[in-house]
């Protein structure tokens, strides 16, 4: 805006400078609906654990129950409580990103070993559900980015491998390079997703049907955190998924592009 428009010398200059004022007024409308949007789905997305919590609480103190019943339902807040606690900060990472362009840095990060650091952190869970991870790196990749917008990324997409994976299931980390990029992909043989939600698992607070069906607990968050990410580090991200058989997300680190 801060570029002046020249004025239109005729009739169709003065269409083309109409159809684009339309344009970005479009958009301008359609970045305020999100907006509106986002806030009302955040607003009910933590009104109804709180509205659960209390509920539960009330029940405990109107009538008291024996000590079993008693420490479940603690147990169950606490569990909402920390579902809460863990969606206000991604919350907060995702408005910490919205203009952030200027204080990325420009690091010399080592991919391969980001990722090991990365599932080193979770290897409690993938204990636990004795998952079997294999890491298929074919060479040392190294660039320019990042180091922890990058942790994030990889972060949740091995906490997604994690938790959508049955026990015994298998989780495969590959890195190679073609000629344009360096490429990572986080591939499982989990769950998966359906064609119709595979589209929208990159919106805010968006969950699949099978996942609400497997009763795996999450904010619908994690992966509308990596697309901002990917966008302000130009990264492409792309998934593929086929229900019951597994998932693959890749992340293309274009060579040229990379700040
Ligand atoms: P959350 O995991 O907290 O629900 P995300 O934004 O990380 O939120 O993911 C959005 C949805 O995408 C999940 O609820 C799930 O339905 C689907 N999803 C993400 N990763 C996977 C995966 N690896 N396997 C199957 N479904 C996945």
């Amino acid at each position: 805006l801060q570029t002046r428009i020249p004025l239109p010398a005729n009739k169709d200059e003065l269409y083309v400078l109409s159809q684009n004022i339309n344009n970005l007024l479009d958009r301008v409308e359609n970045a305020i609906e999100r907006e509106k949007q986002f806030t009302s789905d955040a607003s009910h997305e933590l009104r109804t654990p709180l509205a659960v919590i209390k509920g539960t609480m009330e029940v405990l103190i109107r009538k008291p129950r024996n000590q079993q019943e008693y420490e479940e339902k603690i147990n169950f807040c606490i569990t909402e409580v920390d579902r809460l606690n863990h969606m206000v900060d991604q919350l907060l990472l995702l408005a910490r990103f919205e203009n952030q362009k200027q204080n990325i840095k420009n690091e010399s990060i080592y991919l391969n070993a980001l990722v090991l650091d990365n599932l080193a952190r979770f290897s409690e869970k993938i204990e636990a559900k004795k998952l079997t991870i294999k890491t298929n790196f074919t060479a040392d990749y190294h660039l320019q980015s990042d180091n922890y917008l990058i942790s994030i990324i990889v972060s949740n997409l091995i906490s997604n491998a994690i938790k959508y994976t049955e026990n015994n299931g298998e989780i495969t980390i590959g890195l190679s390079q073609n000629s344009n990029a360096i490429l990572l992909s986080v591939a499982d043989n989990g769950i998966g997703i359906s064609k119709i939600d595979l589209d929208k698992v990159f919106n805010s607070f968006y969950r699949s049907d099978s996942t609400n069906q497997a009763k795996i607990k999450g904010t619908g968050l994690g992966l509308s955190i990596v697309k901002r990410l990917c966008d302000l580090l130009k990264i492409e991200v792309s998934v593929s998924s086929e229900l019951q058989v597994g998932t693959v997300f890749n992340l293309s680190f274009p060579l040229a592009k990379l700040k």
